[in-house]
């Protein structure tokens, strides 16, 4: 079979590899399409080179068909539409014995410890696989991992269907955040960010999402503005890495002037940064931060919403390339970060 195969730190080499044979509990899976997380622009630098080793196919959002299945399963049948969830927790340590699992201490992913989705065929263990309906675009169900993310926020965060929200950064993230609360909340949902670009396109265009330009307003005072002095219930921090914008608090702190009292932080972004937060802030308003990392338990809500139309798959997509262009879709998202949110790896086609 053909991979895009990392064969040195900065190369995919579009090249053969052998055919993955699944194991006694794995299905093998035809890959349709995967995207490119930020976390494979680390795997591709060698920022992980501690969890990888060469030659590693990566990709951890994809979707495909079912083409075989090893002996000891029994949920699929080839010809299925199926996704994965790439996480395999270890079950041993002290977050995994509550069963809170996305803090295992180690934490593995398909695609960065073992080989991944960016390949035409790979094997997974059959408990990884959630099936999706045939009426489901394998383009659309290679997002699921990204939807995932943003329900798993959303339940993190407790939010609650008539909690206005703010979501600060419209990246890939802030935007699988925002198209979730949407459907969690009746109420207000304020974006914020410093594209412009980025907040036109932010899709599910509806009066009640407010669009704010960091840069040219100050987005805490527009919230309290709006929310009759109020604040917002729920402030997501997805900003990632940190965008100074002058004048204004690093994101985490705007999150937490902008909530009501007893409301709620929920942090994202992966920032290498410490983020200053004035901690009387928070604790005049009794203020609660919650992390929220991968996701637990999310795939059949993403995949539910998306096969009812709920979800604006095509907003979330900048462009896509076949497999064998992986190295040229790689340059393109490190030389224009600002263009593209989610780009996409078409395997069906890729010959
Ligand atoms: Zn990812
Ligand atoms: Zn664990």
């Amino acid at each position: 079979m053909r991979a895009a195969v990392l064969t040195e730190y900065g190369k995919l080499t579009w090249q053969d590899m052998p055919m993955p044979q699944p194991g006694l509990d794995e299905v093998l899976i035809r890959v349709e399409y995967a995207g490119i997380c930020g976390s494979d622009m680390h795997v591709f630098h060698g920022d992980f080179k501690s969890r990888t080793t060469l030659p590693l196919i990566p990709g951890h959002e994809f979707a495909g068909v079912i083409a075989d299945t090893g002996p000891n399963t029994t949920r699929f049948s080839p010809g299925d539409r199926v996704t994965v969830d790439p996480i395999l927790w270890c079950g041993q340590c002290a977050a995994c014995r509550i069963g809170h699992y996305p803090a295992c201490t180690s934490l593995k992913l398909i695609g960065i410890d073992m080989h991944g989705g960016f390949g035409e065929y790979v094997a997974v263990p059959e408990a990884s696989v959630y099936a999706v309906p045939l009426s489901v675009p394998a383009r659309h169900a290679a997002l699921i991992e990204v939807y995932s993310i943003g329900f798993h926020a959303c339940s993190r965060a407790g939010l609650g269907e008539n909690d206005t929200v703010v979501i600060w950064g419209t990246g890939r993230i802030g935007r699988s955040i925002l198209q979730a609360a949407r459907i969690k909340t009746k109420n207000t949902i304020f974006c914020v960010d410093v594209l412009p670009s980025r907040l036109e396109k932010a899709g599910l265009s509806d009066p009640d999402i407010v669009h704010i330009d960091s840069r040219n307003q100050d987005p805490v005072a527009v919230i309290y503005e709006l929310t009759d002095g109020r604040g917002a219930d729920v402030a997501f921090e997805a900003v990632g890495h940190a965008v100074s914008v002058p004048g204004r608090p690093d994101p985490v702190r705007c999150c937490v002037q902008s909530i009501r009292g007893a409301g709620t932080v929920c942090v994202l972004g992966l920032g290498d940064a410490p983020a200053p937060v004035l901690m009387k802030e928070l604790i005049w308003k009794e203020a609660r931060i919650v992390a929220s990392r991968v996701s637990h338990g999310e795939f059949s809500d993403a995949i539910q919403n998306l096969k009812d139309g709920r979800l604006d798959p095509e907003s979330m997509i900048s462009a896509e390339f076949p497999g064998s262009g992986a190295q040229k879709a790689f340059g393109l998202l490190e030389k224009e970060p600002e263009n593209y949110i989610k780009v996409l790896l078409n395997f069906s086609e890729s010959g």
